[in-house]
């Protein structure tokens, strides 16, 4: 099967299509968790992949403990405007206003190198291992990126995180982010999977959509020189914004 080839300047499938595919997903309800943990590799897919489950969780009466892998200071490598330093600053700042936006407490940061966490995946399996463990909860949720989202550090937070829960029991979600980009509903690696919908309410819809316009480092250029643009152009962020989350299971 080929690798997945992630282009933000692409069209990809059509918006219209994605929807009718989601609208066709078996519905998902919100199990009565009594804490639920959002995994993400870089400050953003949280938020993008599970912003409105995270809202809905919140108006639940559940916990919600949001966990950032690295602190995505590799987001814009040619930058002459901002170094990792203060890329690292700025997204570590948007998640902690996101998260207020989506009435959570701040992201739990592992500091890992953004880039190389297949390099680091069993430490970071460990990790997240740990956080599952010490919550000592009755019925833990726990949301990681898809496995298969095509990017090499989604893909071993994916891992890492399906491995975690499968030491702790907690009870596993994997929500993509880059497949709405490369993908399409016939995509060979969609056919093994049984994807289920969360229908957002209204009220977390909005509240997904405030939190993501706190990633403006990400979904706008940071200076008009070409190595600034957005990593999440404004075509690519649609996708994001509609009624239902997609989760495998
Ligand atoms: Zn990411």
């Amino acid at each position: 099967m080929a690798e997945p080839v992630i282009d933000v300047r692409a069209t990809g499938v059509a918006e219209q299509e994605w929807e009718s595919w989601r609208r066709a997903r078996a519905p998902m309800t919100l199990p009565a968790w009594s804490r639920l943990f959002v995994m993400a590799a870089h400050p953003d897919d949280e938020v993008l992949g599970a912003g409105g489950l995270i809202a809905m969780a919140r108006t639940a009466g559940i916990p919600v403990t949001i966990v950032t892998a690295t602190d995505g200071e590799g987001s814009h490598p040619d930058s002459l405007t901002h170094g990792p330093a203060r890329l690292a600053r700025l997204r570590v700042h948007e998640a902690r206003s996101a998260a207020r936006e989506l009435k959570t407490e701040d992201p739990v940061r592992l500091g890992f190198p953004d880039g190389e966490l297949a390099t680091h995946e069993s430490r970071l399996g460990d990790r997240l291992c740990a956080l599952l463990e010490e919550a000592d909860e009755a019925r833990v949720g726990c949301a990681v990126i898809w496995r298969h989202d095509g990017h090499p550090d989604h893909e071993a937070l994916g891992r890492a995180g399906a491995a975690a829960c499968a030491v702790t029991g907690a009870e596993l979600l994997e929500y993509p982010v880059w497949m709405w980009q490369w993908g399409d509903p016939e995509h060979p690696r969609l056919q093994a999977e049984m994807p289920v919908a969360l229908a957002l309410s209204p009220a977390a819809r909005e509240a997904k959509n405030r939190a993501l316009t706190c990633f403006r480092s990400q979904f706008l250029p940071l200076s008009d020189a070409p190595a600034d643009q957005p990593i999440v152009p404004a075509h690519v962020l649609r996708r994001f914004t509609g009624p239902t989350e997609i989760y495998f299971r």
